[in-house]
């Protein structure tokens, strides 16, 4: 049995988890593997029974599964509080206690969904593409850092761009291990021409490609990557980068496909992998049965295929949702005029039915 953490967090988290769950145990009873479900609360939720944004047993819960998926965490309700007790940084400490330093946003267009983009039709249909980004280096969290007060009375603010040769080693790995399970291609993006940190990113990604003859790999300056993106999307496979840089290139690439609602992430790095929507708690829609299950379920999609080398019902689960958007259902967020509008629960149930047989 594969056993599962489920924190479904805040506002339309426990909503679209929910809907999650139902396709894996639909998919679990077509392909004869078992999961097994177990909760505990985080975000907002744990604060109000615990205290804690992550309580330690929901961290230990996390650490004995086999993969953790996760709703949404934050609201209006915990703004007020402490930096340092939001909802928010359960996020950041499972990232960290769990070893997480890759991240992997998918943004495909789905062929009917490719008006709502807000580029032209013919540029943005057939996306699929994945960035990697490195998410526990860089500047970030780079030394040194801070604001300090000059004798001039004036201010000086520091961060540090530093990655080290393993940090990079095994972000490269990842990349082109998760390059072998698409159309084997890496484009690595960096600064190289004015940072020496991103020279020696250049270096050793290219060194590490050695061992992955099968994969082909090209550089972008970080500069021109930003363009391509808008220019031809179609031409990205993987594209393998820094923590900055793949912060604003994951937000500008999942911008193409049109809808939050429709976009999964996974963090992987540490034995655990975790699964959860880009979108946050939607505080606006929540609790009206109205919000998108479709970033969640294809996050369970990525679970099927990256924790568990399930590709078959990753793929089924894929195919369950381009079916059902092909079939015209819709929720608040994607409706367009001639759809059919549906909520949360119905979209969840119309994939599940969806999935082969
Ligand atoms: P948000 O993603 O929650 O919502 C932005 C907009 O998108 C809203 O109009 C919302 O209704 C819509 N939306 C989001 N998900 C949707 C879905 N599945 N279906 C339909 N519509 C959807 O971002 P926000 O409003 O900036 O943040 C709300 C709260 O969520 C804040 O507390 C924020 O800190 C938190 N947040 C959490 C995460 C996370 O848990 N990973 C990520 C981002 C924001």
């Amino acid at each position: 049995m594969r056993r599962i953490a489920l924190l479904r967090g805040d506002g339309v988290g426990p909503e679209v988890v929910g809907q999650a769950v139902g396709v894996l145990e639909a998919v679990g009873a077509r392909i004869g593997q078992t999961f097994g479900f177990e909760e505990a609360p985080v975000g907002g939720a744990a604060i109000d029974v615990e205290g804690l944004p992550l309580p330690p047993k929901t961290l230990e819960l996390a650490r004995a599964s086999d993969a953790v998926l996760m709703g949404a965490v934050g609201g209006p309700r915990w703004e007020g509080l402490d930096y340092g007790i939001r909802p928010e940084r359960a996020l950041l400490a499972l990232r960290q206690e769990l070893g997480l330093y890759a991240n992997l946003r998918p943004a495909r267009v789905f062929g009917p969904l490719a008006g709502a983009s807000t580029l032209k039709r013919e540029v943005v249909e057939g996306i699929d593409l994945l960035v990697v980004r490195e998410l526990t280096g860089g500047i970030y969290f780079g030394q040194p850092k801070g604001v300090e007060r000059l004798s001039d009375g004036t201010e000086r603010g520091v961060n540090t761009e530093v990655y080290t040769t393993p940090e990079i080693e095994r972000i490269a790995r990842m990349a082109f291990e998760v390059a072998r399970r698409r159309r084997h291609q890496v484009t690595s993006v960096d600064k190289a021409n004015v940072l020496e940190s991103s020279e020696l990113w250049r270096r050793t990604v290219t060194r590490v490609h050695r061992d992955y003859p099968d994969v082909e790999l090209s550089h972008l300056y970080v500069d021109n990557c930003a363009m391509q993106l808008i220019r031809a999307p179609r031409q990205f496979d993987v594209i393998l980068t820094t923590n900055l840089f793949g912060d604003i290139l994951s937000d500008e690439a999942a911008m193409l496909t049109g809808s939050i609602g429709m976009l999964p992430s996974a963090s992987l790095g540490g034995r655990v992998g975790l699964y959860e929507p880009v979108h946050g708690s939607a505080p606006d829609i929540a609790g009206q049965g109205k919000a998108n299950p479709i970033a969640t379920i294809l996050s369970v999609g990525m679970m099927l295929r990256y924790s568990f080398a399930l590709d078959a019902a990753a793929d089924a689960v894929e195919g369950a949702v381009a079916a059902v958007l092909a079939r015209g259902l819709r929720t608040a967020d994607i409706h367009q005029p001639g759809t059919t509008l549906v909520g949360t629960a119905e979209m969840g149930a119309a994939i599940r039915a969806a999935l082969p047989g």
